[in-house]
């Protein structure tokens, strides 16, 4: 059950406070939901046309609950980076998450929520001095670290910040986006980072990794975590406090890799860990949240034929929400919204489709969005519904040739359950 003074966020107050919502238990909304709502939406705005997209306020609970049900004794501090939308953080934080920060902006829009600064893990290795000043001048006072240069920094610029030390995962070669090749200490910068920490009468609370975002291979978890406990008891023996945190990172994907992933991280801590007392296993989970979350619809606004190929221009592409085909190696799919409306036939079996091209609205003709996808004879101004468009889309978007992401509508939606 969401509990809206987690969060001062208005609009999930205001959907809490609503007459048939409150005091209910919020659930994710049906597919015809959805497609009525989408519908709902178009037919009152007729004449603007532009994308949005659908934010499931139920969906998100309902991960929640199935975090709590795999992973009881991990607590999610949410990626902002992967959707920084305001209703999901405030969502997420009524919910009982913490939250992972990268920068200044992000710590910012998690404290603008009214969530307390020791719910923020500053999870960025390497940070400008001065966002090191601003988390300090603000109260977050855990982040990461994995070089001899950011504990100058911190010694420097905010010594009361208890650290993590971020290891390179031993195996993340699976992961749709690797983080290794950038990030995390190597097994023999362990011992010197520990002991520069330690000259510096810095704090060092835990150990962190991130085997890679999309992760593939759960052995990836069982591996960092073997590394973390080695990385522990290196603490023990160079004299330092014992370590109390284990970050074991993001890499969650909404399915059936979730629940190997959580099944492996139980076995593992189990192994490694269960002489622990005080352990607290926090993680930083962002595509796991925010991929399913969010529907996007789209309008035509070109068509093009050319024999038996359909040619059809969107209002937005890969400048905007679709960045992800480039960034994160991601895969989307398009349905016509008169199909998912069609109740009796919603695959519309047996109609004529064509190989299809859709180009996103800017002038550059990387932008493109889907190539040999079959699709019905569609008509300018038609629109296309693309699912499990939350994670590192509008995001990463860009405002190139006028066409803004950043502007782009999130309209809320949930159902509940008495
Ligand atoms: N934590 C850190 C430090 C990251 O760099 C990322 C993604 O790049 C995440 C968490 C979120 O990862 P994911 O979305 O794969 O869960």
């Amino acid at each position: 059950q969401i509990r809206a003074n987690g969060s001062n966020h208005k609009s999930l107050r205001s959907i809490m406070a609503a007459p048939g919502v409150k005091g209910k238990r919020v659930t994710s909304i049906s597919k015809d939901g959805l497609t009525n709502l989408i519908q709902s939406i178009i037919s009152k705005k007729q004449e603007q046309k532009e994308p949005f997209y659908v934010l499931d306020l139920g969906m998100v609970v309902s991960l929640m609950e199935k975090w709590n049900r795999s992973l009881p004794n991990v607590r999610p501090f949410y990626a902002v980076k992967c959707n920084p939308e305001p209703a999901l953080l405030g969502t997420l934080a009524a919910l009982g998450a913490g939250f992972d920060c990268a920068s200044r902006a992000e710590i910012e829009a998690v404290l603008a929520l009214g969530v307390s600064p020791d719910r923020i893990v500053y999870a960025n290795p390497c940070k400008a001095e001065s966002h090191i000043k601003y988390a300090a001048s603000v109260g977050v006072n855990l982040t990461t670290f994995d070089s001899l240069d950011e504990i100058e920094k911190i010694r420097r610029w905010h010594p009361t910040c208890a650290l993590l030390l971020r290891l390179k995962a031993p195996d993340d070669s699976g992961a749709r986006c690797p983080l290794g090749p950038k990030y995390g200490a190597l097994p023999e910068e362990v011992t010197p980072l520990l002991q520069a920490c330690h000259a510096a009468h810095l704090t060092v609370a835990g150990i962190s990794f991130h085997v890679g975002s999309g992760a593939s291979h759960s052995g990836a978890y069982h591996g960092a975590i073997e590394a973390a406990k080695a990385a522990f008891d290196t603490g023990t023996k160079l004299g330092m406090p014992r370590m109390r945190i284990l970050n074991v990172g993001g890499g969650f994907t909404m399915d059936s890799k979730f629940d190997d992933a959580a099944i492996t991280i139980n076995q593992a801590l189990e192994t490694y860990f269960a002489n622990e007392p005080g352990l607290i296993v926090i993680s930083e989970p962002g595509r796991f949240f925010a991929e399913s979350a969010f529907t996007l619809a789209v309008n035509i606004i070109g068509k093009r034929v050319r024999g038996n190929l359909r040619e059809y221009w969107i209002n937005d592409g890969i400048y905007g929400s679709m960045n992800c085909l480039l960034y994160d190696h991601a895969t989307v799919t398009a349905t016509p919204l008169a199909w998912l409306s069609n109740r009796t036939n919603p695959t519309c079996r047996g109609t004529k489709t064509y190989p299809s091209t859709v180009f996103g609205p800017t002038c550059d003709a990387l932008d493109t969005v889907l190539t040999g996808h079959q699709l019905p004879e569609l008509q300018v101004n038609d629109w296309l519904v693309f699912p499990n468009m939350g994670a590192y889309t509008a995001s990463a978007g860009s405002n190139f040739n006028g066409f803004k992401t950043s502007a782009i509508s999130i309209q809320l939606a949930c159902s509940n359950v008495s």
